[in-house]
C-alpha cells in the first residue's frame, strides 16, 4: 500500500536494528484517515472469506480492526492483556511473548465472543515473530471457529513471524513488508 509506505519513510523511526516506531499515525497519535482507508484495503482483500468477526489484541490492533470491522459491517473484539473482574470464569485464555515488552502475557476473551462457525479475521499492527497472530488463531480455535485470515499493517519479513504463519497454514496479507531495518533505514520488500 502506497500510502502506507510513504508514511513509515517520512514519520517512522529505526530503534536498534528490528524495531520501527509509528507513533506519530499507528501506536500512539492515530491518524483516522489512513486507518480508513487500511480498514477499506483489508476489507477488500478478505472480502470473499466471509468473515463473521475480527480479531486483535489490545491497543495498537484495535484502530485498523476497527476500520475494518466497519467496512466488513462485522463486530470487532479485542484480547485483554489483563483479566477485568467484569469477565466471567471460562473465559478462553493463552501466553504470548510480548515482541516489544519482552514479557509474558496472557491475553483473555470472553468464551462467548466466538461461536462455532465463525470466520474470524485477525488484524495487528506488526507481525515480528508472530506470537500474538498466533495466539489469537489458539483463541479462535479453542472457541470452535475458524481463522479467516491474517491482515497484517506493517510485516518485518526478516523476522520470523511470516514463516511461522504460512506454515501453520494461515492466509497472511500485509500492507507493507520490511526487509530490513539495517543502518537506521527502512527497506522494503517491493520498492
Ligand atoms: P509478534 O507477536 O509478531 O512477535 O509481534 C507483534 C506485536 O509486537 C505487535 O502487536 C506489536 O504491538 C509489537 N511489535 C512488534 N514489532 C514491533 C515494531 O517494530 N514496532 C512496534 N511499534 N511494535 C512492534
Amino acid at each position: 500500500m502506497k500510502e502506507l509506505k510513504r508514511r513509515i519513510l517520512e514519520d517512522g523511526r529505526v530503534i536498534g536494528t528490528d524495531i520501527l516506531k509509528v507513533d506519530h499515525f499507528l501506536n500512539h497519535q492515530i491518524d483516522p484517515v489512513l486507518m480508513q482507508t487500511i480498514g477499506n484495503k483489508f476489507a477488500d482483500i478478505f472480502k470473499k472469506d466471509q468473515v463473521s468477526k475480527v480479531i486483535t489484541i489490545e491497543s495498537s490492533g484495535i484502530a485498523p480492526a476497527l476500520m475494518t470491522g466497519l467496512a466488513l459491517k462485522v463486530p470487532v473484539i479485542f484480547a485483554r492483556k489483563k483479566k477485568p473482574v467484569t469477565l466471567n470464569e471460562g473465559s478462553l485464555a493463552t501466553e504470548i511473548v510480548s515482541f516489544t515488552k519482552h514479557v509474558r502475557n496472557t491475553v483473555y476473551i470472553e468464551k462467548d465472543m466466538l461461536q462455532t462457525g465463525d470466520r474470524v479475521l485477525i488484524i495487528d499492527d506488526f507481525l515480528a515473530n508472530g506470537e500474538a497472530s498466533l495466539g489469537l488463531a489458539r483463541l479462535i480455535e479453542m472457541a470452535g471457529a475458524e481463522v479467516a485470515g491474517v491482515g497484517i499493517v506493517i510485516e518485518k519479513s526478516f523476522q520470523e513471524g511470516r514463516r511461522r504463519l504460512d506454515h501453520a497454514g494461515y492466509r497472511v496479507c500485509s500492507l507493507a513488508r520490511i526487509a530490513s531495518l539495517g543502518n537506521g533505514k527502512v527497506e522494503f520488500v517491493d520498492k
